[in-house]
């Protein structure tokens, strides 16, 4: 068995910064075996400019939409981008199934390991049989008629069945579970069936991506009623609560779910009180996904970064799909992140698309941290802060 040496500029553990002088030891499986000083490390040890760090957790991500790379123009707002999404998705099985496997390679040679994947249909089961990327498969409901909800969540169910007869991956059992899509997507019937559905699991709502989302709860109008009627709709399906979205749909959780909220784009303060509130009283764990090249990308708007960390939100990241990126890396949502947010800095934005990734998709135990006996990946950050998986 060889051993492989590593020394970098810095190295990241998946929660705090190494002592430069710190040599990592790793087996040619990529295993963590050891932490030990330069001087004691001998002959053969690699040397790289920049930051080794734990493989990626990409906590949000849409593989299926693939094969939508630059078709959708930027900057049109989210209601406009859902109807063209729908218009537009429907292509051939087999240049669906083609970009899904250039994105999953991709993924993983920018250092990824683990993804958070929202599924509509069986299309990503055939890839993901093999390793070495591990899943975590969220089903989405999209329903917003409770007359159709039974039976629409029975279709979900033998769905999500399927993705749990896929192999687990380093002895664990494959992950999925139902995921409501959006407030404005999810008719108060279908946010019932999933609470139970999902009782003590992880789940996932896209949340607040456009100021539409609030309007529509809180009078009934709005960006979002063309899209409605595009559904045949005459007015929207939702009930008018006169709260923000956030307020309006996080009361149906309380199932000890662990909930992904992604996006958050327009969530206020008092929103964040609010959540914190709820998940405290009914044993909730809400964790915030930002997918800042998404938000960009759609809205040109970035998240309340500051206001999250002033809550002390647990904040993981995402890329969302090609669709509204033009690349699936974490190391570009860290960058785009450091951009527009310089006093965040690199430790919290690598903890966040490590170690906090991990801990929210439940895979804390073998990936996020580099950690003896396990084998997380070890990614390397170049002088430009570019990703490149070295295991
Ligand atoms: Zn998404």
């Amino acid at each position: 068995m060889a051993w492989l040496k590593y020394k970098a500029d810095s190295i990241f553990n998946g929660q705090k910064w190494l002592d430069p002088e710190m040599v990592l030891v790793t087996d040619d499986t990529g295993k963590i075996l050891d932490f030990i000083p330069a001087a004691a490390a001998g002959e053969e040890v690699r040397r790289y400019q920049g930051i080794l760090c734990p493989g990626f957790i990409n906590a949000h991500c849409h593989l299926e939409l693939s094969h939508l790379k630059g078709r959708l123009p930027e900057g049109q707002g989210l209601p406009a981008f859902l109807q063209q999404v729908m218009q537009t998705r429907e292509t051939a099985p087999a240049e669906v199934v083609e970009a899904m496997r250039e994105s999953l390679d991709r993924m993983y040679a920018e250092g990824i390991s683990a993804v958070g994947d929202i599924c509509n249909t069986a299309a990503s089961l055939s890839l993901k049989r093999e390793g070495p990327m591990r899943w975590v498969n969220f089903i989405e409901v999209l329903n917003a008629s409770d007359a159709k909800a039974p039976e629409r969540l029975q279709h979900f169910r033998t769905l999500r069945d399927r993705y749990l007869e896929l192999p687990g991956c380093d002895g664990q059992p494959p992950t999925a579970s139902l995921a409501a899509h959006a407030p404005y997507s999810t008719s108060p019937l279908s946010f019932h069936l999933i609470n139970q559905e999902t009782a003590g699991r992880i789940t996932s709502l896209h949340n607040q991506e456009s100021a539409a989302e609030d309007e529509l709860y809180r009078s009934g109008k709005g960006a979002f009623l063309p899209f409605f009627q595009h559904l045949g709709y005459a007015n929207s399906p939702m009930p008018v609560t006169g709260s923000s979205s956030l307020q309006s749909v996080l009361p149906y959780f309380d199932q000890g779910q662990r909930l992904l909220l992604v996006h958050n784009t327009y969530t206020s303060p008092e929103d964040l009180v609010f959540a914190a509130a709820h998940a405290a009283r009914s044993g909730l764990d809400v964790v915030y996904c930002l997918c800042p090249n998404a938000n960009l990308y759609i809205e040109g708007r970035l998240p309340p970064v500051a206001d999250l960390l002033a809550c002390g939100a647990h904040i993981v990241l995402g890329t969302d799909s090609l669709a509204s990126n033009h690349e699936l890396s974490i190391a570009a949502e860290m960058r785009t992140l450091l951009q527009h947010f310089p006093r965040l800095g690199w430790e919290t934005v690598l903890r966040w698309g490590t170690s906090e990734g991990a801990a929210a998709l439940g895979l804390h135990d073998s990936l996020g941290s580099l950690r003896k006996g396990t084998r997380p990946g070890l990614v390397w950050l170049d002088e430009k802060l570019q990703a490149k998986r070295l295991h």
